[in-house]
């Protein structure tokens, strides 16, 4: 496993994978970890150690990442080793985006945003804050601060291909591209911020938009993808972008079959969409100058990014840990393996 003296290998596109310990419902049902970390790069999936019945269990298999965390690993040290390593690259007038892929329940929300599970709910240990805070950081170097760089935040989200500002009331945005191929999200607002305190109100601001109203806010989010970017301008120009992204759930496999027919429209609509983000950045990885960026609406405006010399990926995978997972989880591992 990693420690923090590890040294960080520098990609354009960095994949990992982290799997979150066993939680209290699986214990409950007594669910067994099928998960082992051996080392700081292999994840391996296999029979749990304990003898038990195994018609639920698929296979043993071994696959190897940029990095691997374990289920003792923190959220500062998954973001040092994936989001942090991007942050110069949006004041060296780059894109970065880093997401996190894998079933509901496995850990993106909790990697990216904070915690939300209990009464409490603490935004200023995930990825997005993380971040924000060496921005900021950052910021105040020399070299850069005599750039006069403005920065802003952004958060939003895609729903059945639709996009609603969650800074803004959720309301319906529309996408346009011009001639220029130039996407612009009509309307998005983008918020001046000038210190981390600034950005974690806007998250806050945002997670309560994006579940309220909702019967059952982890169905919901479950079901749409989070889009959070922090923006640097000079004189009103970009200068360097960062999106950070909590996608959807990627276990729709049973809604393509679903009899309600609005289901079986938004699984459509996800496997699109984590299908064209697969292309997209296998396409960044071989610089082919053709982004089939318009399959979906989430590489739509993810599409700046996908483009340009200068811009850098991260995936971070999660998985469950449990055997009654174990189908989503080796899904979740093959995709994030196709991604190089
Ligand atoms: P997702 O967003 O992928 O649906 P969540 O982030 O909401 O999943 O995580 C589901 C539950 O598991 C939450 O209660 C969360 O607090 C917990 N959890 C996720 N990852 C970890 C982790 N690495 N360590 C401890 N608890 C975790
Ligand atoms: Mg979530």
């Amino acid at each position: 496993p990693l420690t923090s003296n590890d040294a960080i290998e520098e990609h354009r596109i960095c994949v990992c994978v982290r799997a979150r310990p066993l939680n209290k419902k699986e214990l409950s049902v007594k669910d067994l970890d099928v998960i082992t970390i051996p080392s700081k790069d292999v994840v391996m999936v296999h029979e749990p150690k304990q003898k038990v019945d195994l018609t639920r269990f698929l296979e043993n298999q071994t696959f190897r990442f940029d990095y691997a965390f374990d289920k003792s690993s923190t959220n500062e040290m998954v973001y040092r080793f994936t989001a942090q390593p991007l942050v110069e690259t949006i004041f060296e007038r780059g894109m970065a985006t880093c997401f996190a892929y894998g079933q509901t329940g496995s850990g993106k929300t909790h990697t990216m945003g904070g915690d939300f599970s209990g009464k409490n709910q603490d935004c200023s240990k995930g990825i997005y804050a993380l971040s924000a805070r060496d921005v900021f950081l950052m910021w105040k170097k020399p070299v850069y601060k005599k750039l006069d760089l403005q920065v802003f935040a952004t958060f939003f989200e895609i729903y059945s291909g639709k996009v609603f500002d969650l800074l803004n009331r959720k309301a319906k945005l529309r996408v346009l591209e011009d001639g220029k191929q130039q996407v612009q999200v009509v309307g998005l607002q983008e918020r001046e911020v000038k210190c981390t305190e600034d950005v974690l109100k806007l998250i806050e601001m945002g997670n309560s938009c994006r579940t309220s109203g909702q019967t059952s806010a982890n169905a919901h989010s479950s079901r749409s993808h989070a889009v959070f970017q922090i923006i640097l301008r000079r004189r009103g120009k970009m200068h360097g972008k960062f999106s950070l992204i909590d996608l959807a759930g990627n276990e729709r496999g049973a809604d393509t079959s679903s009899a309600d027919r609005q289901t079986r429209l938004e699984g459509a609509e996800i496997n699109k969409s984590l299908l064209a983000l697969k292309e997209c950045i296998r396409a960044l990885g071989r610089n082919k100058p053709h982004t089939p960026f318009r399959a979906s609406k989430l590489t739509q405006v993810l599409r700046d990014s996908f483009i340009g010399e200068n811009s850098r990926t991260c995936m971070i995978a999660t998985i469950s840990p449990g055997m009654a997972s174990c189908e989503n989880t080796l899904n979740t591992l093959r995709y994030a393996n196709r991604m190089k």
